[in-house]
C-alpha cells in the first residue's frame, strides 16, 4: 500500500518522459505530415475538414478547446487559415501564439508565387493578399513544410525524442523525392499543356511540373465567376487550345461544365489537398490522384 502511494506521488514527475506532444493543425494535410514525423510520440488534432473549402472555417467553441491544451500549432500561413488566429486568441494559450516556440508557420522559406503588387481591394471579397498560399502542391515545398514542422517539434519536445523525429523526417523526405521523380516522369509528356481551374490552387503544381496555367473560372481569388469573365475565359481557351479544366472537389461544377461545353475541354475533378476526396488520406495519394487524373484525361 505504501509502495503504491509512493508511485502515485512520483507519477506527475515522471509523465513528461512519455507524454506525447499535443499538436493542433489547421488542415488534414499538415496533420498527415506531423504524424509522419512524430509517429506515436505525437497526438494530433485537425481543425478543418479536408472535404470543405479551407479558406473559410466557421469558428466553433470545440476548436478553441483543442487549442487550449496544444503544445504546438501548425498552420499553412499567409492568409489561407487566418481564421485560426481569433481561435488562438480565444484559447489564451500563450505557448502557441505568433513568435512562441509552439507556433509553426509552414510557409516560412517558401518561394511565394503571385504576391500582389500595388493596392488590392479586400472589400470586394478578394483573398490571398500575401500571395498564393497553395504551396503544398509542389513536392519540393513538401520538404520545406516537413522541415518547418520538424523544427517546431524539436523546440517543444524532450531532447530524448529529437533523434526519433529527425530520422522519421529524413525518411519521409527521401520517400518523397523518389515519388516526385515518378510524378515528374508521368507528367513529362504533357509539359506546356494549357489548363484552367476554378480557384488558383495549382500554381505551385504547374510550376513544378511545367504545365501552363491559363486562368481560373473565378475572376480573382475568392470572387465568384461572372458571365463576362467566363465569356473571356472561353475565348482565351479556344484561342490557345486549352483542353483541361481541373475542378477542385469543393467548388460548384456548373461553371466548369458550361466552359467545357463551349471549348471541348475535359473537366477533371481533383483533390486540392489531403482529405478532399475518398482515398486521398496522405501526401503521396494526393499527388498520385492528381497526376493520374491528368494523364488519363490528356492521353
Ligand atoms: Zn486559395
Amino acid at each position: 500500500m505504501r509502495r503504491l502511494f509512493q508511485i502515485l506521488i512520483l507519477l506527475p514527475l515522471l509523465t513528461p518522459l512519455w507524454a506525447k506532444v499535443k499538436v493542433v493543425c489547421t488542415i488534414p494535410l499538415l496533420s498527415y505530415i506531423v504524424r509522419e514525423i512524430g509517429g506515436e510520440k505525437v497526438e494530433v488534432v485537425t481543425l478543418a475538414s479536408g472535404e470543405r473549402d479551407p479558406h473559410y472555417v466557421e469558428p466553433r467553441p470545440s476548436l478553441v478547446v483543442s487549442l487550449r491544451n496544444a503544445d504546438l500549432l501548425v498552420k499553412v500561413g499567409m492568409d489561407l487559415d487566418m481564421w485560426v488566429d481569433s481561435l488562438v486568441d480565444a484559447s489564451r494559450n500563450t505557448k502557441i501564439i505568433w513568435g512562441s516556440p509552439g507556433y509553426v508557420d509552414c510557409s516560412l522559406g517558401i518561394k511565394k508565387l503571385e504576391v500582389p503588387r500595388g493596392r488590392i481591394s479586400p472589400k470586394e471579397g478578394e483573398i490571398h493578399i500575401y500571395g498564393n498560399p497553395h504551396y503544398w502542391l509542389s513536392p519540393a515545398n513538401g520538404e520545406i513544410i516537413t522541415k518547418n514542422i520538424l523544427a517546431g517539434l524539436l523546440r517543444v519536445a524532450p531532447p530524448s525524442d529529437h533523434g526519433f523525429f529527425k530520422e522519421r523526417a529524413d525518411s519521409f523526405i527521401s520517400r518523397l523525392r523518389e515519388k516526385a521523380k515518378e510524378w515528374k516522369s508521368s507528367l513529362a509528356p504533357f509539359k506546356g499543356v494549357k489548363f484552367v481551374s476554378y480557384h488558383r490552387s495549382f500554381s505551385y503544381f504547374a510550376e513544378y511540373f511545367g504545365l501552363d496555367y491559363l486562368g481560373t473560372l473565378e475572376p480573382k481569388p475568392g470572387i465568384p465567376p461572372s458571365t463576362a469573365h467566363i465569356a473571356q475565359l472561353i475565348k482565351d481557351m479556344k484561342e490557345q487550345g486549352a483542353k483541361l479544366i481541373l475542378l477542385e472537389t469543393y467548388y460548384p461544377r456548373k461553371f466548369a461544365d458550361i466552359v467545357a461545353k463551349e471549348t471541348g475541354a475535359k473537366v477533371v475533378v481533383v483533390p486540392p489537398a489531403v482529405g478532399a476526396m475518398k482515398g486521398v488520406d496522405d501526401y503521396f495519394s494526393l499527388f498520385d490522384t492528381i497526376v493520374s487524373a491528368i494523364t488519363k484525361a490528356l492521353r
